[in-house]
């Protein structure tokens, strides 16, 4: 390909000539091919275009045999052709056949041509087709002729995206508008089945080709200017504006402000004859399908950067407003977010949220426990998410297996529609034992509360039927925080807790911060093994200014009313011995200064770290009250990371061994008369929720949605029945197995919903 003779500004004034002529989709197409093999001296230039059941359909040729187009189709994963819309990256041989991808189609008469450049059809990285050059010689390609073809390609990206191609293929739709399932990791539970609302609205670029170039240099160049004064005022005013940025990002976002390459790629696409947005979509759609195909977590984190960037660049170009949440949603709205901080969601209309989809987010992210304990389905780590659907597609939700359905064809809508029905059935039933006490078949009463960490949570305490909050991680609310919360913003948040919980016991962990629950505002320790390290109580005891600010704010909020207190990750009796006198202390000090203190102040003990099941009765003894917290528990008695998926499945909560340390704790609590409950995952799971009855429990705190489940398993049950089995089982199974088996039997044979 000798350079062209009009160069890529001649072309794309051509084709913008060719995009306004009164055509048919497919003369308008052919005229296309024609101009580009003209303008860039190839025999060949031919379009595919990839369609919903992925395959790559000829659409238009100049050079090849005109009779292929629409009957040459190929898998999306065959030939070159197949190798670029995979790849999603330019392909330049000299010599096409000696490739081993190269696959021939008799029906093109193709053998003749060497030398091949083929480019990928993207729109917002995803690749919609294949636009390919070929030479009868074995020529190379330059650089700036790779370039070309790629800013011609955006051309007929927007041409395909648009649904202009759409009469061309009958039944088939194009690959834009398929339906597409991806599975990413489950956040937060439920269906749910509405029309896509894209967090950040995407910006629509309407004007591809530049009628002036010399006015869109400036444009770009002027919007450069902006973005980066504006990225340098941030970075300048620090954290104090409380954008929730920290300066670490903007400074790398500073830094690819001033990239040089990508500001030379920006330039020659506007060189090129493009607007300036449009280049800036051109570049930014290169860099999305890099970041799709990239596996390297910071590599990823830093296209994103990228992409940021590109987008608040052309939100200066179009003069968009820089959005800020819009808190009124369309009936049925799915948020499809990049990623999105809890504020943020709290901020939409809830009464219409039907789902959340995150680029990001893991499960234990904070956006993961806000959607959680709004009953939000979620689901993250869907790469590419807010470019696969536009705003208003139908769109699915699975917050249980971690899927998304986006455009779902009738039957997958279908399905879906009667899982909710389904799910909203058993609801029902669960609401019908609201009201009915949690007591077994032999009459044992089983007290099942609540787990929360945010106020909304409490909302559950209603409707579920709940006889309290056996667990309120405070560290929750200092999580979703900007900055570390204040004495009186403590304060108002307890008191809005006891409000919320009227006369139902709650009780209260102190901070459990450290190991996986960072605080963003604390600086980050380096810790060989962060699980076992400088946490919760430990904290507590070692700093205790923000030990006595937490307790002085909970025992001025309870003034007057009962107060139940407890402390995580308690490894002796000695440092519940010192957490306790603190409290004292601090009961002192109010005392002195005239306040009202709690009219009853109780302070237990987390059982999660198994040394306290070597003092157990010693701890029974000095504790109020004694809490399991079987996630951790369980995470150092089998040595199991509880984050690691790897390893999440080498033990059983009930196997012999776990049964045996539950047991444990259950009969020596009982034998000091100090009150005992479970507030782990397991306690609402209704099997094992069943066995840890058979071993003597009779308090259980869990997810709200767990609830209903757990008690219809109570009212179906005979305690002692499944005591005895655990009893024989116990005796015999003592090579670490599971019992998993055996109960589940029991529950079938004794009809024990589980
Ligand atoms: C536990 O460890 O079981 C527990 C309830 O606490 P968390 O999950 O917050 O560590
Ligand atoms: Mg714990």
């Amino acid at each position: 390909m000798p350079a062209a003779p009009g160069g890529p500004r001649l072309l794309l004034r051509r084709l913008r000539e060719a995009m306004a002529e009164p055509v048919s989709p497919q003369a308008r197409l052919d005229r296309i091919v024609t101009l580009i093999a003209a303008n860039v001296i190839a025999e060949v230039c031919s379009v595919y275009v990839l369609s919903d059941d992925n395959t790559l359909e000829l659409f238009a040729t100049e050079g090849l045999n005109r009779s292929a187009v629409h009957l040459t189709r190929m898998r999306a994963d065959e030939g070159l052709v197949g190798l670029i819309a995979k790849t999603a990256e330019p392909l330049s041989l000299s010599d096409a056949q000696s490739h081993p991808a190269f696959s021939y189609r008799p029906e093109t008469g193709e053998e003749a041509y060497h030398a091949f450049l083929g480019v990928p059809l993207l729109r917002a990285g995803n690749t919609l087709g294949v636009l390919v050059v070929q030479n009868l010689t074995y020529r190379v390609y330059s650089e700036e002729e790779i370039e070309a073809l790629q800013t011609t390609a955006m051309v007929l990206s927007e041409m395909i995206a648009s649904g202009e191609l759409q009469s061309l293929a009958p039944g088939a739709g194009s690959a834009a508008r398929r339906a597409v399932s991806q599975r990413g990791v489950a956040l937060a539970d439920g269906i749910g089945l509405g029309h896509v609302v894209l967090h950040e609205p995407r910006i629509i670029v309407k004007q591809l080709i530049a009628e002036n170039l010399e006015r869109e240099v400036e444009r770009l160049e002027e919007a450069i200017g902006e973005v980066r004064s504006a990225i340098d005022d941030l970075v300048e005013r620090g954290d104090s504006i409380g954008t929730g940025e920290s300066r670490e990002v903007l400074e790398t976002v500073r830094m690819f402000a001033h990239d040089k390459g990508w500001l030379r790629r920006m330039r020659e696409a506007v060189h090129s004859g493009l607007t300036a947005e449009a280049a800036v979509e051109r570049v930014q759609s290169d860099n999305r399908a890099r970041m799709m195909r990239q596996s390297d977590p910071y590599l990823r984190d830093r296209l994103h950067d990228l992409d940021d960037l590109a987008n608040r660049l052309l939100r200066t170009l179009i003069g968009a407003e820089s959005n800020g949440a819009h808190r009124e949603l369309p009936e049925n709205a799915i948020l499809v977010a990049r990623s999105m901080g809890p504020a943020a969601l709290l901020e939409y209309d809830r009464a219409s949220l039907r789902g959340v989809v995150l680029e990001e987010g893991g499960p234990t992210s904070h956006i993961a426990i806000v959607a959680r304990a709004l009953g939000i389905p979620a689901v993250g780590e869907i790469a590419n998410a807010t470019a696969l659907c536009d705003a208003g597609d139908a769109i699915i939700v699975d917050g249980a297996t971690g899927e998304i359905q986006v455009r779902p064809g009738p039957e997958i809508e279908a399905a879906y529609a009667e899982q909710v029905r389904l799910r909203a059935r058993r609801q029902e039933r669960y609401r019908a034992l609201r009201d009915l006490p949690a007591v077994t078949k032999d009459g044992v009463a089983i007290g099942l509360q609540l787990n929360a960490g945010l106020l909304v949570d409490l909302t559950h305490l209603n409707e579920s039927g709940a006889e309290g909050v056996g667990l309120f991680r405070t560290e929750l609310q200092f999580m979703v925080a900007q900055r570390m919360p204040s004495a009186a913003e403590q304060q108002s948040l307890y008191e809005a807790v006891f409000t919320a919980t009227g006369d139902l016991p709650v009780t209260i962990r102190t901070l459990d911060i450290g190991g996986d629950k960072i605080l963003p505002y604390m600086p980050a320790l380096e810790e060989e093994n962060p699980a076992l390290g400088w946490r919760a109580i430990r904290i507590g005891l070692d700093r205790p200014a923000l030990l006595r600010v937490q307790l002085r704010a909970l025992l001025r909020a309870a003034s007057g009313r009962p107060l139940k207190i407890m402390f995580p990750m308690v490894a002796t009796v000695d440092e519940f011995v010192r957490a306790k006198a603190i409290v004292d202390r601090e009961k002192a000090h109010l005392r002195r200064h005239g306040h009202v203190l709690p009219s009853d102040c109780r302070l237990g003990v987390m059982v999660e770290v198994p040394s306290l099941l070597f003092q157990i009765d010693e701890i029974a003894k000095v504790a109020d009250f004694l809490s399991v917290g079987s996630n951790d528990l369980m995470q150092f008695l089998f040595a199991v990371d509880r984050e690691n998926r790897r390893v999440a499945d080498r033990f059983d909560t009930l196997s012999v061994p776990a049964l045996r340390a539950f047991r444990l704790i259950a009969q020596r609590a009982a034998a000091a008369d100090c009150p005992v409950t479970i507030c782990g995952e397991i306690g609402g799971k209704p099997l094992e929720a069943m066995a840890l009855i058979g071993l003597g429990f009779r308090n259980l705190s869990m997810s709200p949605a767990a609830i209903g489940p757990v008690k219809a398993m109570v009212l179906g049950l005979d305690a002692s029945a499944v005591a005895a089995v655990l009893d024989a089982e116990m005796k015999r199974a003592g090579d670490g197995a599971s019992l998993r088996p055996v109960l589940t039997a029991f529950a079938k044979a004794h009809g024990v919903p589980i």
